[in-house]
């Protein structure tokens, strides 16, 4: 059995992913499932999918813990979940990176003693669909990287799913499967226990009482869900600031506090980036920038 995790954010395609590969090893005669774990349904919000895949019938229905392949639709998650929970030591890591990514994809991977396969799907996306929607790209690069079914197995489930954008979405997967680079094993003391690379910040269902009890104030403050922001972040001209505090008051995520100079602070731990502050403020003090200025 192959049991495969996919971490992507809303709207990237990552359980059409899931659902096409396990579409297509069926059609080759395997058991297999592809089916998605239903968190915030929001387009931006982390994601995940799974898909699970063997030539013996099995029973098996839960969501996949112990993967043998993590599969990262955006790079960007590997620094808000933690996509490595779980993961088998010489497991397999397939993310969509670009190049200057790939020294430190392979420190992760040596660290987390698992293999790496990296496709730039966000390039080859935009070149050959015009749009940064990256499902059938890495399905080009899960095949390539497990086996898991041919390759021209996924035409008919394609074509059945896109109709005639089909030609196109095949044509992503293909130059996917060709770019995908693998690296090798990554050689490292499988013996050592290495401690999972984690934040602290979010709960999982495991770690809450049954009945999802709240046993500590506060706790809210734990959800962190300015990861879940993908159009920018707000910026305050304090110059222009009146310190109405519009922006603190409006704010649905609380991302503002006041400072000892009566300004009000921006916390990007919150912020999912809705620009209502930046819509209210009445002086015009905010306006939204991409998030490296
Ligand atoms: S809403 Fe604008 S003017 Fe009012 S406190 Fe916030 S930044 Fe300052
Ligand atoms: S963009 Fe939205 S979530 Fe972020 S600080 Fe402004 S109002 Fe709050």
């Amino acid at each position: 059995m192959i049991e495969i995790r996919i971490h992507g954010r809303g709207g990237q395609g990552g359980v059409t992913a899931a659902e096409l590969l396990a579409q297509a090893a069926i059609s080759e005669g395997n058991y297999a499932q592809g089916f998605p774990s239903f968190g915030p349904e929001r387009r931006g919000a982390p994601v995940t999918a799974y898909i699970r895949m063997s030539t013996e019938k099995f029973h098996l229905r839960e969501p996949i813990d112990s993967p043998d392949v993590v599969v990262v639709m955006d790079a960007s998650l590997i620094d808000m979940v933690n996509v490595f929970e779980g993961m088998k030591a010489g497991g397999t890591l397939i993310i969509n990176a670009s190049d200057n990514m790939t020294a430190r994809l392979q420190e992760i991977a040596t660290g987390q003693s698992i293999n790496l396969a990296r496709v730039d799907a966000s390039a080859i996306a935009l070149e050959v669909l015009g749009v940064p929607i990256t499902n059938t790209a890495i399905i080009g690069a899960i095949v390539k990287a497990t086996g898991m079914c041919d390759i021209s197995s996924l035409e008919q489930p394609i074509e059945k799913r896109f109709g005639r954008l089909a030609p196109k979405n095949s044509a992503a997967m293909q130059e996917a499967f060709a770019k995908t680079t693998i690296f090798g094993d990554a050689s490292v003391d499988n013996t050592v226990e290495e401690e999972p690379y984690s934040i602290d910040a979010l709960y999982s269902y495991k770690d809450l009482e049954i009945g999802a009890e709240i046993t500590e104030p506060g706790s809210s403050e734990k959800f962190e869900t300015g990861n879940w922001r993908t159009s920018g972040k707000p910026v305050t001209d304090f110059e222009k600031c009146i310190q109405c505090g519009f922006c603190w008051l409006l704010c649905p995520d609380i991302a503002y506090s006041k400072n000892d100079e009566g300004y009000y602070n921006w916390d990007g731990r919150y912020c999912k980036g809705c620009a209502i502050c930046v819509v209210e403020c009445p002086k015009n003090a905010i306006e939204m920038r991409g998030e490296m200025s």
